[in-house]
C-alpha cells in the first residue's frame, strides 16, 4: 500500500518524538512492504517564527491532501507572551476544524509492564487494562454560547441529533473491532442535551446488535473507572465529560509519554498525537518518551488506512521494549535500564516484525 502521510513536527520534544514514529513507520514499511510518502509542514511556534502565523495555509493544503496527518507537539515558553489568536495551541484548534475532525479517541491503556506505575492497588490494575475514550470534539458547552450579564455569568450546552449520531457511530464500529463492549456517559438524570444524547445513542444500538451497550451517568462513570477500569471497553461522551474522563483514565496509566490519540472525521483523513504537549523543560536532552508519538503512528495504521496487523506490530513491539525491561526516564524505576529518546525507538523498530 502506498500512504501519503503528512508530518507536523512543531516545537520542543516534537521533533525527537515524532523522529522515533516516523522510525517505526518505515520499519513497518520494510516488514510488510509498504511504501509511506511523508511530507513536512508547519504549524505551532516554528510556523511562527517562519511564516508570522501558527497554521499557515500551505499547512492544510498539505494535511488535506494526504491520507493522515502525525504531529509533534506545539508551543513553548518562546511564544507564551504572543496574544492568543496568534499562540501556537491556535493552530492545533485551527487543523482540527479545518478538518472537520469532530471525534477524538483517547486510548487509556496500562501495560502489564507498567503496572507498578498505576496509582490503583494491584488487585483493581491487575494485568493491566486497555480502554478507549471516544470524546465528541466540536460541540457541546465549549462551543456554545457564553457571557456575562452583570454579575451572572452562563455557558450554553447543544447538541443535534446528527452531532450525537455521527461520534456514536464511530464509537460503536470501533468497539466492533474491539472487545464489543460500549458505554455511553451522560447526564441525563439532569441534562436535557443529555437525554438526547441518550435517545439517540439508544436508537443506534438496534444497528449494532453484536456491540454489548450500556449507558451510565459521568459521576458513577468516573467513579467506575478507578474502582474497576477493566469493566471499560469503549466509551463515549460529550466533549466536556470527555475531557475530563480521557484525563482521569489517562493519569492510571502511568505516565502521558505513554498515550496517543487519534481525531476523526467523516471519511478516513485523521489527525495523531500524542495526547502531551511540547515539554519545554526537557526538550533537545533526549529524554522524551517517544512511546505516545509511536503509538500515534499506529493509530494512523489503524484508523486512516486499516492496516491493523501493521498497526499491531508496533503495539507489540512496544510491549516486547518495555518487556526486555527498557525505560525513559518518566517510567523508569529501581532494576530497570535507563535509556532515551532515540534508544526506545530504536528498540521499538527493532522488535518491529512482518
Ligand atoms: P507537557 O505535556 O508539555 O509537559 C508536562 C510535563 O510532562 C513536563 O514535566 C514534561 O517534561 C513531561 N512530559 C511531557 N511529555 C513527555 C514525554 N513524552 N516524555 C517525558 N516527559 C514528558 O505540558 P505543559 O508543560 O503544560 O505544556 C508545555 C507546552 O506544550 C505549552 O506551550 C502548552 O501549551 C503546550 N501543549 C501542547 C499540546 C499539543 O501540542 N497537543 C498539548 C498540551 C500542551
Amino acid at each position: 500500500m502506498e500512504l501519503n502521510i503528512a508530518v507536523i513536527k512543531g516545537d520542543g520534544i516534537g521533533p525527537e518524538i515524532t523522529d522515533e514514529a516516523l522510525k517505526a513507520l518505515n520499519a513497518v514499511a520494510a516488514a510488510f512492504g509498504h511504501t509511506f510518502n511523508y511530507s513536512e509542514a508547519l504549524m505551532g511556534g516554528c510556523a511562527i517564527d517562519a511564516t508570522g502565523v501558527p497554521l499557515p495555509d500551505e499547512t492544510v493544503e498539505v494535511c488535506k491532501k494526504s491520507h493522515a496527518v502525525l504531529l509533534g507537539a506545539v508551543g513553548g515558553f518562546k511564544w507564551e507572551h504572543l496574544p492568543g489568536h496568534l499562540r501556537p495551541e491556535k493552530g492545533l484548534l485551527g487543523i482540527r476544524s479545518a478538518l472537520g475532525l469532530y471525534a477524538n479517541l483517547r486510548p487509556a491503556t496500562l501495560h502489564k509492564a507498567l503496572v507498578d506505575a498505576c496509582p490503583l492497588k494491584p488487585e483493581i490494575a491487575g494485568e493491566g487494562f486497555n480502554i478507549l475514550i471516544v470524546r465528541e470534539l466540536t460541540g457541546g458547552i465549549y462551543f456554545g454560547k457564553r457571557g456575562r450579564d452583570g454579575d451572572t455569568a452562563f455557558d450554553t450546552e447543544t447538541y443535534s441529533v446528527a452531532e450525537i449520531e455521527r461520534v456514536g457511530r464511530v464509537a460503536f464500529e470501533l468497539a466492533r473491532k474491539r472487545d464489543k463492549r460500549l458505554c455511553s456517559v451522560d447526564k441525563a438524570n439532569v441534562l436535557e442535551t443529555s437525554r438526547l444524547w441518550r435517545e439517540v445513542m439508544r436508537g443506534l444500538r438496534v444497528e449494532y446488535a453484536d456491540v454489548e451497550y450500556g449507558d451510565m451517568f459521568a459521576d458513577n462513570a468516573a467513579m467506575q473507572l478507578v474502582r474497576d477500569p477493566r469493566r471499560f471497553d469503549v466509551i463515549v461522551t460529550s466533549n466536556m465529560f470527555g475531557d475530563i474522563l480521557s484525563d482521569e483514565a489517562g493519569m492510571l496509566t502511568g505516565s502521558i509519554g505513554m498515550l496517543p490519540s487519534a481525531s476523526l472525521g467523516t471519511g478516513t483523513l485523521g489527525l495523531y498525537e500524542p495526547i502531551h504537549g511540547s515539554a519545554p523543560d526537557i526538550a533537545g536532552l533526549n529524554k522524551a518518551n517517544p512511546i505516545a508519538a509511536i503509538l500515534s503512528a499506529a493509530m494512523l495504521l489503524r484508523n486512516s488506512a486499516g492496516l491493523e496487523k501493521e498497526a499491531a506490530a508496533i503495539e507489540n513491539a512496544v510491549g516486547a521494549a518495555l518487556n526486555e525491561g527498557y525505560r525513559t526516564s518518566d517510567i523508569w524505576s529501581e532494576g530497570y535500564e535507563l535509556i532515551g529518546t532515540r534508544e526506545m525507538g530504536d528498540c521499538v523498530s527493532a522488535n518491529i516484525a512482518g
